[in-house]
C-alpha cells in the first residue's frame, strides 16, 4: 500500500485489509529548523534535570506506553500488517525491558567519576570525567518495527538528558504519534517531537541544526545521510540492510535448523534487517532441509503468522527477485508466488539451487523469501557467507557446538550466533551494530551512549607553584628532564632506573634555577 504526501497530508492505506488510514498532517520540509529551536527550549529544562529524576520520568513513559499497550498493537497492526503475536513479542515486550537496563546500566555508564592522575607527572591536580547530553539528537526510523525501534534509542537518549526529534517513517507515522503523546504527557512539551513527513523532511532534519542524528533504514538514504552528517560535522549512528547469511554444517540437527531457519528468514514477512536471506547448507544435509523446510512453510498461516508486504515496491522488489532466480534455473520447493489473498501478500518461499550472481543471492530481498544452497564444504559455506558488502547478522547451526563458535566467529558482521539467529536486537544489554553496508554506530547497549553523548574532562589544579614543567620557556634542563621520563617509563633494569630517576631530578633542578 502506498503512502503519498498530497496537500500537506500522509495518506495511505493498512497492508492487512486496504482499509483508508486517517491522514495525518506533513510537516514542510522548510518548517523543520522550527522543531530544532524548540528542542533546544525544551532541552534546557531537560538537560538541567537530575539523572534520579530523568529515571523516575523514564519508569513513567514506560508506564504511559505500556497502559496504552492494546492500542498500540492495534495501530501497528494497521499500519505494518504484522501478525498479532509479533506486535506482542518484538515491539511491546522489548519495550517493557527498556526501563530497567538503562535505569540500572545505563544510569551507571552516565556517572561522573574521577581518574586518577600520576602524582609524579601530575602533582596536585585531579580530573572528573563527565557524560553530557550532545543535545538535540534527529532520530529517524523506518517502518518495519515502528514502536521497538524508535524507543530503543529514545530510553537512553531521554536518560542522557538529550531531546529528541523523531522522524518515524511515512508509512508508520501514527505509531509514532502515540510514542510522542505518551512522551508529552511525562516529559512536558517538546523533549520529544515527531517531523513528520517522507524522505524530504528526514533530509532537511539532519540539516537543521541537529547535534547528532541517530538513522535506521536502507543504504540509500543513508549514505544521504551519513554525507549530510559529515558535512555539519556531527555524529551519526546508522543501522542500514542486510543480507544475512547462515551456515548449516554436515551435522546440524536439521529439525532446529529448518525451525530456527524458517523464523529467522519469515519473522515479519522477512522484513526484518536481520532475516536471513541465504543458507549455506553443507553437503547432504541440504537436501533434508530444504525439504524440512519446504514442509513448514506450507504450513504457515496468513495473517496468523505471516504478514503482508507493506509496501507495493516492496512486493514488487520480492516478486522480481524470486522471478529472476527462477528463470535462471532456481527450483521453488514451497510458494514463490503471490497469494491469492488481495494486497501485496507473498506466498513464504524455499527455493533451491539460486546461481550466486542473482539478486535473491546478492541483494537485501525482506521478503518471506528463503534460499537455501549446498556447498561442499564448511570453508566454502564461510567464504559464500562473507562474499557480500552486507553484514549484519549471521548464524552457523550445528551439534558441535565449540567448531560452531570458531566458525561463528570467521563470519563478518556485527552479530554472529550458534543455533540461533538475529534475535537479540530485542536485548537492551547487548550491542547491535553491522560492518561494511549495514552501516556503523550501536543501538543498544551503554555503546549506544558514544553517539548520544559527548564526553568532558574537568581538571582541577590545586598546585600553588608559578610554573609547570612543561610551560615556556624550553631550556636544556627540561629535554634533560623529558629524557629521563622517557628511559623511566620503558626502561626495565633498578639501576637504569635510578639513573634516571637521578636525571630526572638534575633536569627539573636546572630546570627550576633557569625560570626563576
Ligand atoms: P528508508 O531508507 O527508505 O527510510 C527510512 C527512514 O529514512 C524513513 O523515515 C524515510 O522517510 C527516511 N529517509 C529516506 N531518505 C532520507 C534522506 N535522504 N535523508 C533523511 N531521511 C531519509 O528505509 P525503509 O524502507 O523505511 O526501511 C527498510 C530498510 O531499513 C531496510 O534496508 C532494512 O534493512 C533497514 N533496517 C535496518 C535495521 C538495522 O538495525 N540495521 C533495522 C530496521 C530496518
Amino acid at each position: 500500500m502506498e503512502t503519498s504526501a498530497l496537500d500537506g497530508k500522509l495518506r495511505g492505506a493498512s497492508p492487512l485489509d486496504g482499509s483508508e488510514h486517517s491522514a495525518v498532517h506533513a510537516l514542510a520540509a522548510d518548517d523543520v529548523w522550527r522543531l530544532v529551536e524548540r528542542s533546544r527550549v525544551a532541552g534546557e529544562v531537560h538537560a538541567a534535570r537530575s539523572l534520579a529524576e530523568r529515571i523516575r520520568l523514564l519508569g513513567r513513559f514506560r508506564d504511559a506506553l505500556m497502559s496504552r499497550a492494546e492500542d498500540i498493537v492495534d495501530m501497528v497492526r494497521r499500519e505494518c500488517g504484522k501478525p498479532e503475536a509479533e506486535v506482542w513479542l518484538h515491539e511491546v515486550l522489548p519495550t517493557a525491558d527498556l526501563f530497567r537496563y538503562w535505569a540500572e546500566d545505563g544510569a551507571v555508564a552516565l556517572g561522573a567519576y574521577e581518574q586518577p592522575l600520576s602524582a609524579l607527572d601530575y602533582p596536585g591536580k585531579h580530573a572528573l570525567v563527565e557524560r553530557l547530553p550532545r543535545g538535540v539528537v534527529a532520530l529517524i526510523t523506518p517502518w518495519n518495527f515502528p514502536f521497538a525501534l524508535p524507543l530503543r534509542t529514545l530510553f537512553p537518549a531521554l536518560l542522557a538528558g538529550n531531546t529528541v526529534i523523531l522522524k518515524p517513517s511515512e508509512y508508520a507515522p501514527r505509531t509514532a504519534m502515540r510514542i510522542a503523546r505518551a512522551a508529552t504527557e511525562v516529559f512536558g512539551r517538546d523533549v520529544v517531537q515527531i517531523a513528520m513527513g517522507g524522505a524530504d523532511v528526514g533530509a532537511a532534519l539532519v540539516e537543521a541544526g541537529v547535534d547528532a542524528v541517530v538513522f535506521t533504514g536502507s543504504v540509500r538514504a543513508g549514505r544521504k545521510v551519513a554525507q549530510a552528517a559529515g558535512q555539519s560535522l556531527i555524529p551519526c549512528s546508522l543501522e542500514l540492510g542486510g543480507n544475512d547469511a547462515a551456515v548449516v554444517r554436515a551435522d546440524a540437527n536439521v529439525e532446529r535448523a529448518a525451525r530456527g531457519l524458517l523464523w529467522a528468514s519469515m519473522a515479519n514477512a522477512g522484513q526484518n534487517c536481520a532475516a536471513v536471506e541465504r543458507v549455506y547448507a553443507v553437503g547432504p544435509v541440504a537436501k533434508r532441509l530444504k525439504n524440512r523446510l519446504a514442509e513448514l512453510a506450507r504450513r504457515l498461516e496468513l495473517d496468523r503468522d505471516i504478514g503482508p508486504m507493506v509496501t507495493d515496491a516492496q512486493f514488487l522488489k520480492v516478486q522480481s527477485h524470486v522471478r529472476s532466480a527462477r528463470e535462471a534455473g532456481a527450483r521453488v520447493l514451497a510458494g514463490g508466488e503471490r497469494e491469492t489473498r488481495d494486497g501485496s501478500w507473498f506466498a513464504p518461499t524455499v527455493i533451491g539451487d539460486v546461481p550466486a550472481d542473482e539478486p535473491l543471492m546478492t541483494e537485501e530481498t525482506f521478503g518471506p523469501v528463503i534460499p537455501v544452497v549446498e556447498v561442499a564444504t564448511d570453508e566454502e559455506a564461510i567464504e559464500a557467507a562473507n562474499r557480500s558488502p552486507y553484514g549484519l547478522t549471521a548464524s552457523v547451526w550445528t551439534r558441535d557446538v565449540q567448531q560452531g563458535e570458531l566458525l561463528a566467529c570467521q563470519l563478518r558482521a556485527g552479530v554472529v550466533m550458534v543455533n540461533n539467529h538475529g534475535f537479540s536486537g530485542a536485548i537492551p544489554s547487548l550491542p547491535w551494530s553491522g560492518v561494511g553496508h549495514s552501516g556503523y554506530g550501536t543501538t543498544n547497549s551503554t555503546r549506544a551512549f558514544d553517539v548520544l553523548t559527548r564526553s568532558r574532562v574537568v581538571l582541577v589544579d590545586s598546585r600553588r607553584s608559578k610554573s609547570e614543567l612543561w610551560w615556556f620557556p624550553y631550556t636544556s634542563g627540561l629535554v634533560q628532564a623529558a629524557r629521563a621520563l622517557v628511559v623511566l617509563r620503558h626502561r626495565s633494569g633498578l639501576l637504569r632506573k635510578l639513573k634516571a630517576l637521578a636525571a630526572l631530578l638534575r633536569g627539573i633542578m636546572t630546570r627550576w634555577q633557569g625560570t626563576r
